[in-house]
């Protein structure tokens, strides 16, 4: 498609939450990640205490996109965009091209490169590609793990799955006993940013507009009620026409789940299954092909076009784009590297989200286009700073499409090609 993309083309609008239309605190949050998941390793699995040191100590295994783990030689991987390991790191410190040689074979390719073109980012056990600030905070503690591989004590993979299992999971934020989830339930100032008047006023604009928007989380109803509450103020569901949490992209864009309906008091997902999906109404898990059955009826259009925004190369923007042919805005922060882009980069987070060992995040020390970036211009629409930096500027702004260097705004930056 060679036609400029604008959200005035755009019927339904959605947004995906965290890191999207509410932004974190990088630093603090990358730590605060790290030791939700490490401090349960070295509590209750016995692993060394050296785990939980902050990830300042490594900023060179942080890497804001790109990084493909691949289990069988416990490596952190970057590929350019045929497939070669560029570079490749073990533990901590970086391999030399001999050592990549040994792993990868002289021809350095690597074997999941296809599958993860195709759209399968993660394969539990086999590889993982970290490709959002969620990953971001477990790349130092991965890169720890490995260097503990021969010690034949651990189980890795298995309670590394546990850990995060345990940090994370829907019952954690309820029930009081995941250290995530308490840290930003008691200081959400330490780690979430308001949301600007700029933001809010341009989604009363888009409504104005005709636009349906709506919100589409993974983050289940009692967490996302606690953040949008802190970002936006207790009214934010007035905001949209309709609210889903626990989505469990990229499920909700793949398989054909039901939708449960949220009771908003109790914060609980009600068992039954809902057919009807009522505009203005709050609802969990679900799929894109119902939801889009909606969209048809209140737009009355028998195809919409649909834009989602989010920040996950692999849970919102691969199969939004490939499954369900709608327009996929990346929320991309490297792109705040430029000084024109709205809330700049910090020295601070510069220094965590770029690595000097792994080198720019869009291209390869042989001149050709990182894999990342061959695989954000094959499943995004266009590439952004933030939701904030969209809404500064007018709805009916024409945008270019990803490829050829276009698509990136303000634009690609030198710093990360
Ligand atoms: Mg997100």
């Amino acid at each position: 498609c060679t036609k400029m993309f604008s959200l005035k083309d755009c019927d339904a609008i959605g947004f995906d939450m965290d890191h999207t239309l509410c932004r974190y605190v990088l630093p603090t949050q990358i730590e605060l990640g790290h030791q939700a998941v490490a401090k349960w390793l070295v509590e209750v699995q016995k692993y060394p205490k050296n785990l939980i040191d902050p990830v300042i100590m490594h900023p060179d295994m942080i890497y804001s996109g790109g990084l493909l783990f691949d289990a069988k030689h416990g490596t952190l991987v970057k590929m350019d965009e045929t497939g070669k390991v560029e570079k490749a790191s073990f533990g901590t410190k970086l391999l030399t091209k001999s050592e990549i040689v040994d792993f990868y074979s002289s021809k350095m390719s690597c074997d999941h490169y296809q599958k993860i073109l195709d759209g399968v980012l993660s394969d539990k056990g086999v590889y993982h590609l970290h490709d959002n600030n969620f990953d971001m905070t477990l790349t130092v503690l991965l890169s720890r793990i490995m260097e503990l591989v021969g010690n034949k004590k651990y189980d890795v993979f298995g309670d590394f799955y546990k850990a995060i299992a345990h940090a994370w999971d829907a019952a954690s934020f309820s029930g009081g006993n995941s250290m995530f989830f308490e840290e930003i339930k008691t200081y959400p100032e330490k780690y979430l940013l308001k949301c600007p008047e700029v933001l809010k006023t341009w989604l009363k604009a888009l409504k104005n507009e005709g636009k349906v928007l709506f919100l589409l989380t993974s983050s289940h109803c009692d967490f996302a009620k606690h953040v949008m509450d802190y970002c936006f103020g207790s009214d934010w569901r007035d905001y949209f026409d309709i609210v889903v949490s626990k989505a469990k992209k990229p499920r909700f864009f793949n398989e054909e789940f039901p939708f449960k309906m949220v009771d908003p008091v109790n914060l609980c997902e009600l068992d039954s299954e809902v057919i009807n999906l009522h505009h203005k109404g709050w609802y969990s898990e679900g799929n894109s092909t119902l939801l889009f059955e909606h969209f048809k009826t209140w737009t009355k259009k028998d195809n919409p076009t649909v834009v989602y925004f989010g920040d996950s190369v692999k849970s919102d923007i691969v199969s939004a784009k490939a499954k369900c042919s709608w327009e996929t805005v990346y929320i991309m922060d490297a792109l705040r590297v430029e000084t024109a882009s709205l809330n700049p980069l910090s020295s601070n987070e510069q220094h965590l989200l770029l690595s000097d060992a792994f080198g720019p995040i869009l291209s390869c020390s042989n001149g050709t286009n990182s894999f990342f970036r061959k695989l954000i211009e094959t499943y995004g629409t266009i590439a952004v700073p933030s939701v904030e930096y969209v809404a500064s500027l007018p709805i009916e702004f024409q945008y270019s499409r990803l490829g050829n260097g276009k698509g990136y705004y303000p634009k690609l930056p030198d710093k990360l090609i």
